[in-house]
């Protein structure tokens, strides 16, 4: 006798976290990933090191992925989307299909979607020039480059002088109303791991203001203190490439006067968005989203609880929130979805 398995979408953080969770319950999980790899966004994006410990991203998700593979309990379906559903709570029937055009129609107790975010695509305000002047890149490039062991301009040069600038489609009613919660921080963090990496590098932070909330404060103090890092409170207007330098102008928000200065690489720090993946299951389980594109929680301040019995929300698909908050969230909807099945053991 077992029960049916719990559908898990998305195999970030969150979705990786579900996943184990119930496995380690002995409940057969199906876990379906849009990407041909498991991660989620620190995969993806090679994060080298995670805030606010820099702690290296393998030791958080290598773990769980490892698990996911190669648990008996859990069927990883790559390159798939789940295109629609029927039944209801402890007996759904979902149709998945695949990159290659295969389709399978499963059945299912419980579905917790964990499909994730999307960064905010920098190209669509035109102050930072991103995508058309060289050596403007988002700090997810960085984490990249960093992870690499190589930044490096586009013509191979090591930047002399760097400029982060924070809340780039975050918390700007002409784009996303919202803060990402992490960008703070994770900037940052990046700009501490560049002075490790470029010894006599000069980093400057244009910043709104400073979120970086909890313990992830620590990284703001020892950032000035022992790297010396450089803030500006300010606003930028335009990001301008002379044909040789990037020329930053803005107003200084603190001493109240335009500033105009010379970097060889400028940093945008994007901010977080629902993205494709997530409207695409909103639309394929037909879940409520918030005005921003999230999926909405039945009452917002309990993230699990779509509002549909049987289907259980996690991560960064209905908020932005960091990667311990994800795995959290992964965790409190396996419990969800765990409780659903104790009640409703259907033989199969
Ligand atoms: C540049 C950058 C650096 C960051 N660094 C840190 C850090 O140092 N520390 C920290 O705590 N947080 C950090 N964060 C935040 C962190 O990335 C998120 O908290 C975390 O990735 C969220 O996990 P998730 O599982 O909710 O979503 P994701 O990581 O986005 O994973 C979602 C998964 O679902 C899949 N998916 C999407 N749509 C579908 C679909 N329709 N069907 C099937 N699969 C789908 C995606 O392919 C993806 O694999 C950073 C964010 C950014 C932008």
């Amino acid at each position: 006798m077992s029960s049916l398995p719990v559908l898990v979408i998305g195999a970030g953080p969150a979705g990786l976290r579900a996943a184990t969770d119930l496995a380690e319950l002995n409940i057969p999980v199906v876990l379906v990933e849009r990407r041909k790899e498991l991660g989620g966004a620190p995969i993806r994006w090679k994060y080298h090191s995670l805030a606010p410990d820099f702690t290296p991203t393998e030791e958080v998700l290598g773990p769980m992925i490892k698990f996911c593979k190669n648990s008996s309990n859990i069927e990883v379906i790559e390159e798939a989307v789940v295109e629609g559903y029927g039944g209801s709570a402890g007996d759904f029937s979902v149709k998945i299909r695949k990159i290659n055009g295969e389709v399978q129609d499963r059945k299912v107790a419980a579905i917790i979607v964990a499909t994730g975010f999307e960064h905010f695509d920098a190209t669509v305000d035109p102050r930072y020039s991103y995508g058309k002047a060289p050596n403007v890149i988002g700090i997810n490039e960085l984490e990249v480059m960093i992870s690499e062991g190589k930044v490096v301009g586009h013509d191979g040069k090591i930047p002399k002088r760097v400029a982060f600038i924070f809340c780039v489609g975050s918390r700007d009613r002409s784009t996303n109303p919202w803060c990402c919660t992490v960008c703070c921080g994770v900037s940052i963090k990046q700009a501490i791991e560049l002075k490790q990496l470029l010894n006599d590098v000069q980093i400057y932070m244009i910043y709104m203001d400073i979120r970086t909330i909890g313990l992830w404060e620590k990284l703001y103090w020892d950032s000035m203190e022992k790297y010396g890092i450089n803030y500006i409170r300010g606003r930028v207007g335009e990001v301008f490439y002379t044909g040789e330098k990037l020329l930053v102008k803005g107003e200084d928000t603190l001493v109240r006067g335009p500033f105009e200065v010379l970097f060889d690489m400028v940093v945008l720090a994007v901010g977080i968005e629902p993205g494709e993946g997530t409207k695409q299951v909103a639309s394929a389980l037909k879940l409520k989203v918030n005005e921003f594109g999230f999926l909405a929680p039945k009452i917002p301040n309990i993230h699990f609880d779509s509002g549909k019995e049987g289907i259980f929300l996690a991560g960064t698909c209905v908020a932005p929130m960091s990667v311990e908050e994800s795995i959290a969230e992964g965790s409190a909807a396996a419990m969800q979805a765990a409780k659903l099945v104790s009640r409703t053991k259907i033989i199969v």
